[in-house]
């Protein structure tokens, strides 16, 4: 390895040239490309981890230009792992790194993580982060939970067997569409920056093994009223996941199938009652959509919408079921 590229690195008495080597061999899963999982990435890079996985299901687009560092306008419409993949290498081509441009479900996450130290989280929704969670209580792999949205953020390493999962800290999957989205409240650019420094700093300690990283030590920020708070989670004597073992996110049946006329289905993650007079009023602002006959109609970013009130969705227009159910995801309801 080139000594000077981390010669300002290897001088912090927390590192060393021991920790470095630690971070070379490293094997490290950037779960989701987006802002969080891209910048968290570039971060571990530059820093000297060797290897690298990258997932994301879903394409880059240019209303991710203004809060993705790693993206540039030729890169609309590429898979975001593939596009980051790209970037990173010529930062250091030397770095082993590997893009999966698949859906992080149950199989997915069995296969990739017990292949690696370290899960990081740049995922968008909650469902993914549960599978990631069971599977990571599955083969003891650490990882690190972190979230965005509009002016705020959390992050939260999890050390199985050493303190809460992030089913401790959120039991159970909040209704469908509960949960607000960066599409649909927003996000300010330098909110996944700001929390992927503290995501990336967090993996350099478990990486080398620093004992000042905490588990379960909730940081919390907001960064539009400068507030930070510090709260320490404990572990649910009746978690699900970590206590009783029941790992219930990796026995999930796929949600997505393609129907005829390449319409594909997808299915809530809970059967619910789902508020469609809200969901219609939401989507109408980002696109087309109305009530009609006890469905909402829609047409958002060139797909057509069905949506059933206990969540059931058909998508037309985008027939890669991955894409469709980042849109669900994305519009419908976590
Ligand atoms: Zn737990």
């Amino acid at each position: 390895m080139g000594q000077k590229r981390f010669s300002r690195q290897v001088i912090l008495p927390q590192l060393g040239t021991a920790g470095q080597q630690k971070l070379r061999k490293a094997r490290v899963l950037v779960a989701g490309c987006g802002a969080l999982g891209s910048h968290t990435a570039a971060a571990l890079l530059r820093a000297g981890v060797g290897n690298l996985i990258l997932v994301d299901r879903d394409l880059v687009e240019e209303s991710n230009l203004h809060r993705v560092a790693a993206f540039i306008d030729q890169d609309v419409g590429r898979p975001k792992a593939e596009a980051l993949a790209n970037r990173l290498q010529a930062i250091w081509p030397e770095a082993n790194l590997e893009a999966w441009v698949i859906h992080l479900g149950p199989r997915e996450a069995e296969e990739l993580i017990p292949k690696v130290e370290l899960v990081v989280d740049g995922l968008d929704n909650l469902e993914s982060r549960y599978t990631v969670n069971d599977a990571c209580i599955k083969h003891g792999v650490p990882w690190i939970y972190t979230a965005v949205l509009a002016t705020y953020g959390m992050t939260m390493a999890i050390l199985p067997g050493e303190g809460p999962c992030l089913r401790c800290l959120f039991p159970n999957p909040p209704p469908p569409g509960a949960l607000p989205t960066c599409a649909t409240a927003g996000i300010l650019g330098p909110v996944p920056q700001a929390l992927a420094a503290w995501q990336a700093a967090a993996a350099i300690q478990l990486l080398v093994g620093a004992p000042e990283l905490i588990p379960g030590e909730l940081l919390y920020f907001d960064l539009w009223t400068r507030k930070v708070n510090t709260i320490q989670v404990a572990r649910a004597p009746s978690c699900p996941a970590c206590v009783e073992k029941r790992l219930e996110f990796l026995d999930r049946p796929s949600r997505t199938a393609t129907l005829c006329g390449e319409v594909v289905q997808i299915l809530p993650r809970e059967r619910g009652n789902l508020d469609l007079v809200e969901l219609a009023g939401r989507l109408s602002r980002l696109g087309k959509a109305e009530l009609r006959g006890g469905v909402v109609v829609a047409e958002v970013e060139g797909a057509s919408f069905t949506v059933f009130p206990d969540g059931r969705a058909l998508i037309k227009g985008v027939p890669d079921p991955g894409r469709a159910q980042a849109l669900y995801d994305q519009y419908i309801a976590r």
